[in-house]
């Protein structure tokens, strides 16, 4: 399935996610609402791109495809991507990666995040998820500097172990969790405290940076926060949007996921420039994710609103002026 929900902007961007589903029903919604996602995060990074997602729904009693129907299965995606003309991009997902990616591309044109080209988006995350988490400070506590500040990373995966080692390098004394305990070799070279992913969520810390699943902050954890400001890559932190309500409520200042998040898609965009991709841009443009989120904490503070609601407006002002 490919949904394109915007080219208001440019051509809609997003992942090809590969997962499996009770049904086609459950994928289509999948497809529909992160592929809104993807708009709305490409309007808010100030990206030339519109929002779009692919799926490729594995069945529950096939979630791992043999080497060929994988194969097949990318090849039948990499058409559909093709039948679209270039209204879709297609990029890694979860379940997808740098391999899909060169399977697909031999059907269509319309791939991005090759090796030939913009490469692995998840060190371009972490980038962006530390800027973005400098910049959250600079609003909690009056500087960016992290040296001393304590963080709880929760997710020590791609993005997150990459997170982890720029935040200890920046100074900032580590708390972290992962659920695969393979990820502790990692902390003790950090000289951070590893805990369980409950103990890291309610942590008395200055930061939290929420790295693994989305709906971690809902109505059960959020009364045992006890952190002062979060920032993280994690997708769909909140369970509903109200929850942004409920965190500046109770003094926790939250940097908006998909803002934080931006850096993988602003790295993959280089790649679209006329003067191709070159990681010097790539770097610029992402650590332009602090002035970004800079713009929502002021809006959201002037205008009585929080940073959610703040950088949404943000989004659809630039879709409307396109
Ligand atoms: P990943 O799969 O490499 O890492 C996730 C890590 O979280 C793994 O180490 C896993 O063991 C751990 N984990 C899973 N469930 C957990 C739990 N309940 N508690 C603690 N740890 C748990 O994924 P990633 O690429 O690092 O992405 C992390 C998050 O960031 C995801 O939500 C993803 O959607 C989002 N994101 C990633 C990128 C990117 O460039 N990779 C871009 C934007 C957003």
């Amino acid at each position: 399935m490919v949904a394109v929900h915007s080219t208001t902007r440019g051509p809609g961007l997003g992942g090809c996610r590969m997962w499996t589903y009770d049904d086609a029903w459950a994928a289509m919604h999948d497809v529909l609402r992160l592929s809104r996602a993807m708009t709305f995060k490409a309007a808010v990074a100030d990206l030339p791109l519109g929002g779009g997602k692919g799926v490729i729904m594995l069945r529950p009693d096939e979630a791992v495809l043999t080497p060929e129907r994988r194969e097949a299965a990318l090849l039948d995606f990499g058409d559909t991507v093709e039948s679209l003309g270039g209204t879709y991009l297609t990029a890694e997902d979860v379940g997808t990666s740098e391999e899909a990616m060169d399977v697909i591309a031999t059907r269509t044109e319309h791939v991005t995040g090759l090796a030939s080209g913009s490469g692995d988006p998840s060190p371009w995350t972490a980038l962006g998820c530390e800027v973005a988490l400098r910049t959250t400070c600079e609003y909690a506590f009056g500087t960016s500097d992290l040296s001393g500040r304590t963080v709880a990373v929760i997710g020590l995966g791609n993005v997150g172990s990459r997170l982890a080692e720029l935040l200890h390098a920046g100074g900032a004394q580590l708390i972290v969790a992962d659920v695969d305990q393979g990820k502790r070799e990692l902390a003790e070279r950090l000289g951070a405290t590893w805990t369980d992913p409950h103990g890291a969520l309610t942590a008395e810390v200055d930061v939290l940076a929420p790295c693994a699943l989305g709906g971690v902050l809902n109505d059960d954890t959020l009364p045992a926060l006890r952190c002062k400001a979060i920032a993280g890559a994690a997708n769909n932190q909140l369970a509903s949007d109200s929850h942004d309500q409920a965190l500046a409520d109770r003094g926790i200042l939250w940097a908006p996921d998909f803002v934080a998040n931006a850096g993988g898609l602003i790295n993959i965009a280089v790649e679209l420039e006329p003067e191709g991709y070159s990681t010097e841009r790539a770097e610029l443009r992402v650590r332009a994710i602090g002035d970004t989120l800079r713009h929502i904490f002021d809006k959201a503070a002037s205008s009585g609103s929080t940073p959610l609601r703040a950088a949404l407006e943000l989004g659809r002002e630039r879709l409307s002026a396109a």
